[in-house]
């Protein structure tokens, strides 16, 4: 076993769940799961027609998202999966995606 090679092969699948799992709550796990079957489906917002955040159609009807990496967008805007591990930081809450945090610590002040 070389470890030098598993440093690069783990950073490769990183990218997709590793660090979120152990901080989302299990209820999760189901969806992420089904999630990682390949192709294409019908999703739908587990907030269903509460949701504000483009899971609800034009018409008020459900919206339908036909591709994983589509819902998965979808369901990092719910969960806000980046967070902000600066000291000081005034803010608890997350940020949907890696550029609105980057955008955060750059405007923001953090009292050190
Ligand atoms: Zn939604
Ligand atoms: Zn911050």
């Amino acid at each position: 076993m070389s470890s030098s090679n598993n440093v690069g092969f783990s950073s490769f699948f990183s990218n997709d769940t590793a660090d979120d799992e152990d901080r989302n709550a299990a209820d999760n796990n189901e969806l992420r799961s089904s999630l990682k079957k390949r192709g294409k489906g019908s999703y739908t917002c587990p907030q269903g027609l509460g949701c504000t955040k483009g899971g609800v159609a034009a018409d008020g009807s459900l919206a339908v998202f036909q591709r994983n990496s589509e819902f998965r967008t979808h369901l990092q805007k719910h969960e806000k999966a980046f967070k902000c591990n600066l000291p000081g930081c005034p803010t608890k809450k997350g940020f949907a995606r890696i550029d609105q945090l980057r955008r955060h610590q750059e405007t923001t002040r953090h009292k050190a």
